[in-house]
């Protein structure tokens, strides 16, 4: 009888212990939503980390939905040549958020290592500054990027208010180099700003500043006449972008979370993949014979898959506007100069029909 019940004991163990087995691996229900107050912060207790909210789209969660979108973007960014520059490492690890947990320089090259995987996944060629905790001179993150002939520049950064009363404020904003009414200033530059800050900012769900109605800024509003070296002296298409401010407590707490830096590649990301697809117009010269002294016609050939936008078409000879004409359904513009002997430049500045700028392009051509 003992040994009966004893039996039956051990039976009734196996079955408890085999049945909690069981449901434990069934999906766990969510704990209820609540918002919690700490100081003059306010916070829901669902995807809370520290104290830091996020949510996360089901492409991030969801491997086979994240490759269906990568494979959608990939037509448009195959054989691109993109460089990702992490901002500061090495010897420039001073920027830190106030209790010390972030290290700018650190989490700038998480959000750039995966931004690589997803472009490098799309197909893109990607050149890094760096890939780890080194120190890369300021100037030298420009002359690789010159050296290897690049599409595309993109800096990455974290922001920092100067004071920590100030300490409240975050946003997402990203730079290009000058202001539209410097000959420097190259439209298209601006076009990637505001393709990426767009999709960054809505994926950290970050508003931009409230310096500009976009959120993209001119390098120029921080270093008058100067701007950004990175941006000045990178010769191919150069944004940088600050991602948001460390300085602030929330964005502090989940910029230390990896999940969430993947997160900020993905917004990055999908940026890029939007811009090309918009599309670029591209300009070809298209004079037959080697220009002769007097009224010279000049004949470029416009074109773009979305079709060009004609009001945007400007051309400078010598850096000094030209009257054109331009007849869309032969993609061709033309314009005739009295020019003196010896060598010109030309610019040419078009937009497709999805506002979308053409490379910079300047053309030297020599009048004999
Ligand atoms: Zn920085």
């Amino acid at each position: 009888m003992i040994k009966k019940s004893l039996y039956y004991s051990l039976a009734l163990i196996i079955v408890l212990v085999f049945s909690w087995g069981c449901t434990s691996t069934e999906p766990q229900i969510n704990e209820e939503q609540k918002i919690v107050k700490e100081q003059n912060v306010y916070y829901v207790t669902y995807k809370k980390v520290e104290n830091a909210y996020y949510e996360m789209p089901p492409e991030m969660t969801d491997i086979e939905a994240r490759n269906k979108e990568v494979n959608e973007f990939a037509p448009y960014l195959r054989g691109k040549k993109i460089f990702i520059d992490p901002g500061h490492g090495g010897d420039d690890r001073k920027n830190k958020s106030y209790t010390g947990k972030i290290i700018e320089a650190d989490v700038n090259l998480r959000v750039s290592l995966y931004l690589r995987d997803f472009l490098v996944q799309a197909g893109a060629t990607v050149y890094m500054s760096r890939i780890s905790d080194q120190t890369v001179d300021l100037k030298y993150r420009s002359t690789m990027a010159n050296k290897n002939k690049i599409d595309l520049f993109i800096s990455v950064h974290h922001n920092a208010v100067p004071n920590i009363t100030r300490s409240w404020m975050n946003y997402t904003s990203t730079y290009y180099h000058a202001k539209p009414e410097n000959w420097e200033y190259e439209p298209c530059e601006k076009d990637v700003a505001k393709f990426i800050q767009r999709d960054l900012a809505f994926f950290m769900g970050n508003s931009g500043g409230l310096g500009s109605f976009d959120g993209t800024y001119s390098d120029y509003e921080i270093y008058p006449g100067e701007g950004f070296s990175v941006l000045r002296e990178t010769i191919a298409p150069a944004v940088l972008v600050e991602c948001a401010f460390h300085t602030n407590s929330m964005e502090e707490a989940r910029l230390g979370v990896e999940e969430f830096n993947q997160l900020q590649a993905w917004g990055i990301f999908r940026g890029l993949g939007r811009y090309y697809r918009a599309g670029i117009p591209t300009i070809e010269y298209s004079n037959q014979t080697t220009p002769k002294k007097g009224i010279v016609e000049f004949q470029f050939r416009l074109s773009d898959m979305n079709g060009i936008l004609p009001k945007t078409i400007e051309v400078f000879f010598d850096s000094t506007l030209v009257p054109h004409t331009f007849l869309p359904e032969l993609d061709q513009l033309k314009f005739s100069v009295a020019a003196p002997l010896g060598e010109h430049e030309i610019r040419i500045i078009v937009a497709n029909k999805n506002g979308n700028y053409a490379l910079p392009y300047y053309k030297k051509v020599i009048i004999n």
